[in-house]
């Protein structure tokens, strides 16, 4: 046996083994604010050589962490001491395409808005469409559980995961489900859905495909008050419809991002709803009308309805390129990702803003609203001192008010790093000890992503002490 990347050089060759100061540097962080140190990073390009990186690793005893694009914000593919990374960059095709019972199969590593932009042909789509699809990967949104914008309507990814072909932390392949619509028996697909890199490498995926619809209507709704538009949104939901999405941006996410797309955005107002229907041409100006009537139930200012492609395509590029926008607030940002119930979304947003004054920093609001899911946003520059710690406080305080209310602490980026230590606020030692028995039936070694997601103490022979990611 050589070394570690004497024995993966092997397998993939010395291009597709990286362990330069540049590489090892990017990789061990994704798009959060955390970071660890991995030794080595493989892109394999099969499921057989994801089979060996993983047994390698195992052999030398070194975790590994499976990688999609690195887009996640809650450090779940942060490599603590020095695991493996495992990069599925490069398994990016399309592996077949069932038209009549809509599914395909894919590899992980497919960019979610390339997989939607090569069906276009078809007519058809995968329908889970988070913020970040032109980056993100396919085995990042299975591993997380991805929502978006179109998922109120929809369902998040695991409505759209028909099975999983996975590389066990043991090394073994095995697949989970089928393409039958239900599985028999335990539902596994279900538990390595939102598994966050913990039970091992999915290596190839068959999502379900969406019709994509006939007619679609979009409007942007703005308000004097956030509570205003919070009302609203209940109200749509109340009234019985489901809107395609239902978005929410506040006053100093508007002009942050007026600045940068100018799209004539209301940055007078406190707070704008992106509304989106869709459906069979004639019933949608129905619709558009029952909601422009519910919203002036609660005092809308403006009703703007988009009058064309074009106009509907910027209003959605203004929402889906906030966090871009606010780039030029500050250089730094720390994106929460709670969810309230929604009618709690006034009185949560309310402590938001409070929250955020106490600690002295400026907080914009993009979200989700349909379901209740909030991204606070804490903008920042690291550079000045102590602020890191004021946001960290701040951040803290924003998950337990989000709790208090009945919510929960994460509608989609996952717990990661992040939010482990906060597990405990919503789950009993007991509900813990279930989620741990779980993973050690997939990874009784614990070699799989250790550390993430289930706070200390690690268990079931875990060779690995729970490490500490580190604040960048
Ligand atoms: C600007 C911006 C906007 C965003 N908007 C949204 C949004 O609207 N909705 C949303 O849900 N998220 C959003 N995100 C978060 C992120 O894009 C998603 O969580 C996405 O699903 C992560 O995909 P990825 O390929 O980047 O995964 P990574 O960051 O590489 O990994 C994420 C997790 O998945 C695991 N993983 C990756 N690939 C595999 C695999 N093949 N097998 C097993 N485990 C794997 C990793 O170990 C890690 O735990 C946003 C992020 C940014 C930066």
């Amino acid at each position: 046996m050589g070394s570690l990347i004497q024995d993966l050089t092997v397998e993939l060759g010395s291009e597709r083994v990286r362990s330069g100061p540049s590489e090892l540097s990017l990789y061990r962080k994704d798009a959060s604010n955390m970071e660890g140190s991995t030794a080595v990073v493989c892109l394999p390009e099969t499921t057989a050589e994801v089979q060996s990186c993983v047994r390698i690793a195992n052999r030398h005893g070194v975790a590994f962490v499976p990688r999609g694009s690195g887009t996640g914000l809650s450090g779940g593919a942060v490599p603590l001491d020095g695991a493996v990374v495992i990069a599925t960059t490069r398994m990016d095709q399309i592996l077949s395409v069932d038209q009549l019972n809509r599914l395909a199969w894919v590899q992980p590593g497919l960019l979610n808005l390339d997989l939607s932009n090569r069906l276009q042909h078809l007519g058809l789509h995968f329908a889970p469409d988070p913020s970040s699809q032109q980056t993100c990967s396919i085995g990042g949104n299975v591993a997380n559980n991805a929502g978006g914008p179109h998922c109120l309507a929809d369902g998040v990814t695991a409505s759209h995961i028909l099975a999983v072909q996975v590389v066990l932390p043991d090394g073994t392949v095995t697949t989970l489900a089928g393409e039958e619509p239900e599985p028999v028996g335990y539902d596994l697909r279900g538990c390595f859905v939102g598994s966050e890199g913990m039970l091992g490498v999915a290596t190839a995926v068959c999502v379900r495909l969406t019709q994509n619809p006939p007619g679609v209507m979009t409007m942007l709704l703005d308000f004097a008050s956030v509570e205003d538009g919070a009302e609203t949104v209940s109200g749509i939901i109340a009234a019985g419809m489901v809107p395609a999405a239902v978005e929410m941006m506040d006053q100093l996410c508007l002009q942050a991002v007026e600045a940068y797309i100018h799209a004539d955005l209301p940055v007078d107002s406190a707070a704008a709803l992106l509304v989106e229907v869709v459906g069979l041409p004639h019933g949608l100006a129905a619709d558009v009308d029952r909601i422009v009537a519910i919203a002036h139930e609660h005092n809308v200012k403006t009703v703007r309805v988009a009058q064309n492609e074009d106009e509907r395509a910027l209003l959605w590029k203004g929402r889906k390129s906030a966090f871009g926008a606010i780039a030029r607030i500050k250089p730094n940002y720390y994106l929460h990702d709670t969810v309230v119930p929604r009618t709690k979304l006034p009185e949560v947003l309310a402590k938001i803003y409070e929250i955020a004054d106490r600690y002295e920093l400026q907080v914009l609001n993009v979200f989700h609203a349909g379901d209740g899911n909030l991204h606070p946003l804490l903008v920042y520059d690291a550079r000045e001192p102590g602020t890191i710690e004021r946001v960290r406080l701040a951040g803290e305080e924003i998950v337990r008010v989000s709790v208090e209310a009945g919510g929960v602490l994460s509608g989609e980026h996952g717990i990661g790093l992040e939010k482990r230590d906060y597990m405990p606020l919503m789950f009993s030692e007991i509900d813990l000890a279930a989620q741990r028995s779980l993973r050690c039936a997939f990874d009784p070694l614990g070699v799989a992503n250790p550390g993430k997601v289930l706070p200390s103490p690690a268990s079931c022979g875990d060779i690995h002490s729970v490490p500490e990611g580190v604040w960048i």
